[in-house]
């Protein structure tokens, strides 16, 4: 008596259904474990961003002192002015309780400027951004975009370590955003990336919790701004890196167009 059977959903979907399913079923694989391993070929994304690799523009002779790579130095120079004017920094209250001020560190001429909220423990001790766990999942972020850490700059809403790895507060980062807008304005990258809600809310002055701001491009001075998640919060939750890993991808792209 058996009616008549309806045939199975792979069946309909036409020739390539099994490979779609395999694919499926490899993205929803690599989802699981999160963006590390995924098997990225090699994107040669580094010479896209031509003048902003290893120190020199592809097409400008070593010894131009009128191209790009004269420009990088006047920016590294511009940089290094700001670091002595910050000097022995005392203006806000983080100043009581850091062992060094973590001014940022990178290609002063980067096309892309990482923004986090301010430095850890391990920071704070070594005088240089994101260099703890949560650094060592950002250099590899940067690594599996086919970039180099030296390439990109990175840098901090605020330069001193808030006690107990606490939020800085507003009258600090009132207090150090002026520094980092001046840094922003000297290397004028062509995409920030903002690291968590704290970077997000200081350089956009948005709110809107990084869940539902990331994944979307957003203005600074005319300078496109893409939210995305904290690598600390990307420790404790491994699926977000896959959200992560999207975001970096529009940011690829903005860089290359
Ligand atoms: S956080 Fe910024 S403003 Fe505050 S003391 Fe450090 S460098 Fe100065």
């Amino acid at each position: 008596m058996g009616g008549v059977k309806q045939k199975a959903p792979q069946l309909i979907m036409g020739k390539h259904s099994p490979v779609i399913h395999k694919l499926r079923k490899a993205m929803e694989f690599y989802q699981e474990l999160g963006f590390e391993y995924l098997p990225v070929k090699g994107l040669d994304i580094r010479k896209s961003l031509s003048g902003t690799v290893d120190g020199h523009h592809p097409e400008t002779p070593a010894d131009d002192t009128s191209g790009p790579a004269a420009e990088r130095g006047d920016r590294g120079g511009a940089l290094e002015s700001l670091r002595n004017e910050i000097g022995d920094c005392i203006r806000c209250k983080l100043s009581t309780g850091r062992k060094n001020i973590v001014f940022g560190e990178g290609n002063a001429g980067a096309a892309l400027m990482f923004i986090g909220e301010g430095p850890g423990r391990d920071e704070d001790i070594q005088a240089r951004p994101f260099v703890g766990d949560a650094g060592k999942l950002l250099t590899n972020l940067i690594v599996k975009l086919g970039l180099k850490r030296e390439d990109v700059y990175i840098a901090n809403i605020v330069k001193c370590r808030p006690p107990g790895n606490r939020n800085p507060q507003p009258d600090e980062i009132s207090a150090c955003m002026p520094f980092l807008e001046r840094q922003i304005e000297i290397i004028k990258p062509g995409v920030i990336v903002c690291l968590g809600n704290v970077a997000a809310k200081a350089i956009l002055g948005s709110s809107v919790p990084i869940s539902r701001l990331r994944g979307t491009f957003y203005d600074y001075h005319d300078i496109p701004v893409m939210p995305t998640f904290h690598p600390a919060y990307l420790l404790r939750n491994s699926k977000a890196k896959w959200l992560t890993w999207e975001d970096m991808q529009k940011v690829l792209e903005q860089l290359k167009s």
